[in-house]
């Protein structure tokens, strides 16, 4: 059951991208860290993106590996992409320099965005100097998109919440409850509410559910990750104690801005977090194998980047 890496401390969460379509990397991330001892995989919620993930851990030979997909408000940047204005861009080319997904591609002198590759982290909104870029949210009538998802077999549904949607959350967790009566992870994070609001929002969705059937992923800075530093993940840990602190009957896992150093310092902060969630980093790591076509062929380039990926799932277990 998804529920005994929690109690036993020994979840390592894969987070392939809430945005991200893009099923040749997908299929290679879950096939990589699979191998590498990874148990938890975050999909996008497309059937395409599940069958990539599938065919992955297929390739890897392991059928003990558990499989979720995120779902999430309209307005997460999860679930938006980025779109250049033509008219205004000056290209400077900045946009293709700070995005960590590579999702930005020039031709000629022009800067287009890969709607598949792009997972709305904002990064490029942030630095372009001339505001050519925004952020458009993508409209998922849950009703419609979960039934036909829920029946390719999945191991848990993630929620992605700001926490001030009022009644947009009830609706949604609703819709999810009606067609996924599994493993419910709730992803929340500082970024517009207080503290005290954060509890009573978390609290109010866990008490509807039984005991132990949520677990709450304490979201840092949403996808802040990339850099190998305890400074990055201090927000997640941080996040994660505020849960911990309220004592609710669910499970507690971190993500946001988290790397290697992730579970070394909660450990070291005291923080009993019972599963790690990595993303930007984790992809960041490996992407010059994977964005290579001979990644499964090529045995030294494979062999390469798995030393890699148990690496970073070694140091992130030892310390939960
Ligand atoms: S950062 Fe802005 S101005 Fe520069 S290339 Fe990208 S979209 Fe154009
Ligand atoms: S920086 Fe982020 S939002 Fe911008 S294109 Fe890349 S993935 Fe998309």
């Amino acid at each position: 059951m998804l529920y005994d890496i929690f109690k036993e401390k020994r979840c390592f969460k894969l987070i392939c991208g809430a945005g991200n379509e893009d099923t040749d990397e997908v299929e290679k991330l879950t096939a990589l860290y699979s191998l590498a001892g990874c148990n938890f995989f975050d999909v996008c919620a497309k059937a395409e993106v599940i069958d990539a993930a599938k065919k992955g851990l297929k390739r890897a030979g392991l059928n003990d590996r558990y499989l979720c997909i995120s779902v999430g408000a309209e307005s997460d940047r999860h679930f938006c992409k980025a779109e250049i204005n033509g008219e205004k861009c000056i290209s400077c080319g900045m946009c293709e320099k700070v995005c960590a997904q590579k999702a930005v591609n020039k031709k000629d002198k022009n800067f287009e965005i890969n709607q598949t590759r792009c997972i709305g982290c904002s990064k490029c909104l942030k630095n372009c100097p001339n505001k050519a870029i925004k952020l458009i949210q993508k409209k998922t009538d849950l009703k419609e998109l979960l039934p036909p998802l829920v029946q390719k077999g999945l191991d848990c549904i993630e929620f992605h919440i700001l926490g001030d949607e009022g009644r947009e959350i009830q609706v949604r967790l609703k819709e999810i409850m009606d067609n996924f009566d599994g493993p419910l992870s709730l992803s929340i994070n500082r970024e517009r509410i207080g503290d005290k609001k954060l509890i009573k929002v978390v609290k109010s969705i866990v008490n509807k559910r039984k005991k132990y059937t949520t677990i709450i992923q304490a979201d840092g800075i949403p996808m802040s990750g990339g850099k190998d530093s305890f400074k990055s993940t201090l927000q997640a840990v941080s996040t994660a104690d505020l849960f911990l602190g309220a004592n609710l009957p669910a499970y507690v896992m971190v993500s946001g801005g988290t790397n290697a150093k992730t579970s070394e310092l909660a450990k070291m902060c005291g923080v009993e977090i019972q599963g790690v969630a990595i993303g930007s980093y984790a992809r960041k790591i490996v992407r010059e194998y994977t964005k290579r076509d001979d990644f499964f062929e090529n045995k030294e380039v494979f062999n390469k980047a798995l030393k890699i990926a148990k690496d970073l799932t070694e140091r992130t277990l030892k310390y939960l």
